[in-house]
């Protein structure tokens, strides 16, 4: 049995449970305890807060962790990344009130800057020569200098939107976070790494298939040179005969993002019957 250190909830919870959940793994349908194990998969899932998970992972309480990068590095904890996941994606950046003319970071000297991550900001400050308060605060963050508790702030942005609704600019964007599955230095158990070895698999296999999609569509067998040339990317597309012998289906996977870019094409190629559909797993 493999433990997995997940926040119990947050921004973290709703993507790394579906991602669990396409990676095939079960879990009874009601969350009643902190530690549930899945009805069909060997591993275990122990909810915690995110802040906790390094450390969880790092004395052993759990075998490994999904968690921020933002959180791995703050908390210094003896852990390494295993695997990235691409989700919850954000960045650590200083921001100060929109309206100072900023010269660049050494307007930073001297001055007040609060933040959730004193350790990784220190760090930043450091190595850039900057010497300045670090004023820690647990949350609402953006708010310190509007209420005079600090001049600028170091925190978490991913839209931006929280900064402009508090008057705030990003000026220096010091590390790019995403989630990330965590394990401690030490080996695991024979038994526990075939595990996790399975569920990284499963994982990049999720992945893989990511904003791919399948593509079908209804040919005249005299224009399936031209169709087939639209298709990006495609070495071989399949090609199925269809009951009228004039006419063939063309399949072929693509990314989603090129769709409205070829089904036009297409379209005047003479194809019909476009479909496209969800794929769910994809294993190379
Ligand atoms: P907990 O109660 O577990 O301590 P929290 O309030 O510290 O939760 P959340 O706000 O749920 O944390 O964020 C968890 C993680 O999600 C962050 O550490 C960061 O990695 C990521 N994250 C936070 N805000 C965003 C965002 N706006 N967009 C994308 N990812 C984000
Ligand atoms: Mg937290």
């Amino acid at each position: 049995m493999l433990r997995i250190a997940v926040q119990s909830k947050g921004r973290l919870y709703e993507e790394t449970m579906e991602l669990i959940a396409q990676a095939g793994i079960k879990f009874p349908a009601v969350k009643r305890t902190l530690l549930v194990a899945s009805r069909n998969f060997p591993v275990e899932i122990l909810y915690l807060r995110d802040d906790d998970i390094p450390d969880s992972v790092a004395t052993g309480t759990a075998d490994v962790g999904i968690v921020g990068l933002n959180e791995v590095l703050e908390k210094r904890q003896r852990v390494e990344t295993i695997h990235p996941l691409g989700f919850s994606r954000c960045r650590l950046s200083l921001a100060i009130p929109r309206e100072i003319d900023y010269p660049g970071r050494q307007w930073f000297n001297g001055k007040k800057i609060a933040t959730s991550y004193p350790n990784i900001l220190k760090e930043y400050l450091d190595q850039n020569g900057i010497t300045a308060d670090i004023h820690v605060i647990s949350g609402s963050v953006e708010i310190a200098p509007g209420i005079g508790l600090a001049d600028g702030i170091f925190d978490i942005v991913s839209s931006g939107s929280t900064l402009v609704s508090n008057n705030l600019a990003e000026v220096e964007k010091v590390i790019d976070s995403q989630a990330v599955l965590i394990g401690g230095l030490k080996p695991l158990p024979a038994e526990k790494q075939a595990i996790l070895d399975d569920l990284i698999f499963r994982f990049k296999a999720v992945k893989a298939a990511d904003g791919n999609k399948y593509l079908l569509m209804n040919v005249p067998r005299t224009r399936l040179s031209e169709v087939i040339a639209i298709l990006p990317g495609i070495k071989s597309p399949t090609i199925l005969p269809l009951a009228d012998e004039n006419w063939c289906s063309v399949h072929s996977v693509i990314q989603e993002s090129q769709f409205w870019d070829i089904v036009t094409r297409l379209k005047n190629a003479g194809a019909e019957g476009i479909l496209v559909l969800d794929i769910m797993k994809m294993v190379p």
